[in-house]
């Protein structure tokens, strides 16, 4: 199977060679057709499986068939959760579109809005955004969504996750009601299924990888330990096995910084990108892992988001996720179009119900492996009782440099809901 038998345009065949595409992924090959016909469609397809290129390549191709519009008002949607991911597809979208008139940008939050307003006020074809700057500008009135004919949910699950249920359907309120809709999701829980039914029209079902299963190519392990030793473990595991490029996991952006700290004491090079970092901070951080500066990226779930980051051979998670799906993404990240990659849990025994339910997602058993010198020998309640101590601990030590701060009047987190805690930590 080739690109040109999909039924793409020579401009959009000679910028694919230029990328050095040799053949369709199984994503393209399914999904290219299907949207070429004007379907809409529901892609089960994670990061690393080219699906980026599976809506973008046949959304370009659409929208400079169709009768060019003089005040280029925005035709295509493509909403992203995050702002790397929003860079990341708006990059492919200027790849791909070279030889094509079309034109594109990107909007997120996190930086200066006024380079976005004046290019949003010449006009775009494509606009790539996440949904909060997206919902900012337009009430300003800086642009229509009036001739939206396009709409592409990338990461939905991810975008529901992070507590954007409520701005999509504001977006989707703002959208005319004929257009072509492509959900895009790696995992599917009842909300993406409802969400889906709310606004995709008989849609085509495409599947990547099978629902909720991982990459087959990505070899999986589990080493039971300690607590105390799980950073040991890591440094040698990367130390004995020479691995020169790791994505790290953790569960909190203290515990990212600290591990940070701690590799590079060890003389592991390793930056850390969690909800803390500024955009620029995090750029900066992922330019110089991919660029090999940096041998570890320690990240938090939600900074990982969507990242690029091809052919990366090894992901740890340091801690297990307590959403099962989150360890998909996670693993996600290595064995990525076609090249193999190991994923490896490093588990203490506080987390083994969370193993229970990966596999239990997953269908399958995990392998597990103790290293000598790394078994485990801590109890499940002293682990517990540690955790509620440090716990309690932590807070005391918030109450009094509350006490200790003059007050403000107002709690900017009065009523945060579970979401946003799990965004405040991450
Ligand atoms: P994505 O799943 O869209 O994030 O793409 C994952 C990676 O695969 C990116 O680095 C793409 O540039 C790359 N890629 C996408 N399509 C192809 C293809 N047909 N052949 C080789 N690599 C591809």
């Amino acid at each position: 199977m080739s690109f040109k038998n999909l039924g793409l345009s020579d401009s959009l065949l000679k910028a694919i060679s230029e990328k050095g595409y040799e053949t369709p992924t199984p994503i393209q090959q399914k999904a290219i057709p299907r949207i070429l016909e004007g379907k809409d469609v529901l892609a089960s397809a994670q990061t690393g499986t080219g699906k980026t290129a599976g809506f973008t390549l046949p959304m370009l191709q659409k929208l400079a068939n169709a009768k060019q519009m003089h005040k280029r008002p925005v035709r295509a949607l493509v909403l992203t959760p995050t702002r790397e991911l929003a860079a990341q597809v708006y990059d492919d979208v200027k790849t791909y579109s070279k030889y094509v008139d079309i034109r594109s940008t990107v909007i997120f939050g996190g930086v200066n809005a006024n380079p976005q307003i004046r290019t949003m006020k010449q006009g775009v074809d494509i606009l790539v955004a996440t949904p909060g700057r997206l919902l900012d500008l337009h009430n300003q009135g800086i642009f229509s969504l009036k001739s939206v004919e396009f709409l592409v949910l990338d990461e939905a699950d991810r975008m529901l996750d992070m507590g954007f249920a409520r701005d999509i359907n504001k977006i989707l309120a703002l959208l005319p009601k004929r257009r072509q809709n492509l959900l895009f999701s790696a995992t599917f829980s009842k909300e993406i299924k409802k969400l889906a039914n709310s606004f995709l029209y008989q849609p085509v079902l495409v599947e990547a990888t099978p629902e909720n299963t991982t990459a087959e190519k990505v070899d999986q392990l589990i080493f039971k330990t300690d607590k105390a030793k799980k950073t040991d473990l890591v440094i040698k595991l990367i130390s004995e096995g020479n691995w020169q490029q790791v994505l790290i996991f953790t569960r909190t952006k203290h515990g990212a910084n600290r591990l940070a700290q701690k590799l590079d004491k060890a003389k592991i090079t390793s930056a850390a990108i969690h909800g803390n970092k500024s955009q620029g901070a995090r750029t900066k951080a992922l330019a110089n892992f991919k660029s090999g500066n940096v041998r570890v990226l320690v990240a938090t779930d939600i900074a990982a988001r969507g990242l690029d980051i091809p052919l990366l051979p090894h992901v740890i998670n340091y801690e297990l996720p307590n959403i099962p799906e989150d360890y998909v993404h996670r693993i996600g990240r290595t064995g990525r179009a076609g090249a193999s990659g190991e994923a490896i849990s490093i588990v203490s025994v506080d987390e083994f119900e969370y193993v229970r339910a990966i596999e239990k997602l997953l269908g399958e058993r995990l392998d597990q492996k103790t290293i000598p010198g790394f078994e485990v020998t801590e109890n499940l309640q002293e682990v517990l009782d540690k955790k509620a101590e440090n716990k309690a601990a932590n807070q005391r030590g918030r109450q009094q440099s509350r006490n200790n701060k003059p007050s403000r009047g107002s709690s900017k987190n009065k009523g945060g809901n579970r979401k946003n805690t799990r965004r405040n930590h991450q």
